[in-house]
């Protein structure tokens, strides 16, 4: 697949130390893990190392510590929780308690990579990084792309590449700004774009409508015109519910009164993304259509989540919130493929390459 080597292509592992760049950057409530969701997803490629006599090395993230040890970012939990589900297996102390990392600075990569024979790249959610665990060890070690960044590229170049049509992308989510690159490039590959969350205020501004006091980034207006003038199929909601000036639960139409704040998409719009989900052959989502957290704006997501679930089209999930959406409805399991990376999954369908990639398919061959 485009170039990048797989474990196979690393040769005989036996009695080599193999250092695997996991995201085992896991929830977190007081002290102990919520979900050790991501910690699983390595499991395949760490058991495919150590059953051919490999020694194993994880190193991964935590948190955002700033370059500096914070014990609230310790690996310890994970470090005990992966005892259980893999023992032998070392792990390092978080790779960010170092400004090396987000530095990707050589002397750290040499501490790294010091007593280590060959690189794993198993962290998709943070192949979008050029920091050092990504980036540095391929540049003088043998290596490869785990099994999931291997599954995770696939899906989503697939996607990107050659879906199946009609392919249909529903974003939504509270900044439009961190998404206009992707929503430009998705433009150019789908065959109609559903926008929900908060994006859709601002392209209602740009339509000269109003929105109250919703949330909304008035210095994207131009750009959404643009979008909306570009001829693609472009669906925005035709209700929203939210809260009015007095702080009372409201529907309205696509002109928001004063002092009102849209925090879901309303039952119309959510019926009408719905059907679109169900005839469309392939559906990417990423960004929850509403305020979710919040029992009384979760209809939304929750009915383009069932739709997710229901239809008959090539499913991908990608984007934090939205996975933990799904989850949260316990339809996780109904889609097709969830991603582990938000801004990663973004990025790899917007540019079609990722710099932890690129990393990998410059590394030195075995043999
Ligand atoms: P993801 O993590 O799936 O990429 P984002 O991080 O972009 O999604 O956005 C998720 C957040 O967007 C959620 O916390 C949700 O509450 C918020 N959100 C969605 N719609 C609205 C809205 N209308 N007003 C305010 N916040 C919203
Ligand atoms: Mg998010």
């Amino acid at each position: 697949m485009t170039n990048i080597p797989v474990l196979d292509d690393l040769g005989d592992v036996r009695g080599r130390r193999v250092l695997v760049r996991t995201d085992f950057n896991v929830p977190m409530n007081d002290g102990e893990i919520s979900d050790d969701f991501r910690i699983r997803a390595a499991l395949p490629t760490i058991n495919w190392l150590t059953e051919r006599g490999a020694t194993v090395v994880c190193a991964s993230h935590l948190g955002r510590p700033k370059g500096r040890p914070e014990p609230k970012y310790s690996m310890a939990p994970v470090r005990e929780r992966l005892a259980v589900l893999a023992p032998g297996v070392e792990l390092m102390e978080n790779l960010r308690f170092h400004p090396g990392e987000e530095g990707n600075d050589s002397a750290f990569v040499a501490n790294l990579i010091d007593g280590i024979d060959l690189y794993v790249n198993d962290a998709f959610g943070a192949a979008h990084r050029a920091h050092a665990s990504i980036v540095g060890p391929p540049k003088t070690l043998p290596s490869a792309m785990g099994l999931l960044l291997q599954k995770e590229v696939g899906v989503l170049l697939g996607l990107r590449n050659q879906p199946k049509r009609p392919f249909v992308a529903v974003l939504g989510g509270s900044k439009i700004s961190d998404k206009l690159g992707v929503v430009e490039a998705l433009l150019n590959t789908v065959d109609a774009l559903v926008i929900g969350g908060a994006m859709c205020f601002t392209f209602f501004l740009a339509q000269g409508k109003t929105v109250g006091l919703s949330l909304s980034e008035p210095d994207q207006i131009e750009t959404c015109k643009r979008l909306l003038a570009s001829g693609k199929t472009i669906h925005l909601p035709e209700d929203i519910v939210g809260l009015n000036a007095e702080g009372v639960f409201s529907t309205y139409g696509t002109r928001l009164p004063e002092g009102a704040k849209g925090f879901d998409i309303g039952p119309g719009s959510a019926a009408a993304f719905s059907d679109i989900i169900m005839d469309a052959r392939t559906v990417f989502w990423n960004g929850p259509m509403g305020m979710f957290e919040d029992d009384r704006f979760a209809a939304g997501t929750r009915t383009v989540a069932q739709a997710m679930a229901d239809t008959k089209a090539f499913t991908v999930v990608g984007g934090g919130d939205s996975a933990a959406a799904l989850a949260q409805f316990g339809l996780d399991d109904e889609v097709d493929h969830v991603s582990t990376g938000g801004g990663a999954s973004l990025e790899l369908l917007e540019l079609g390459d990722l710099p932890g990639l690129a990393a990998l398919r410059g590394a030195p061959r075995v043999g």
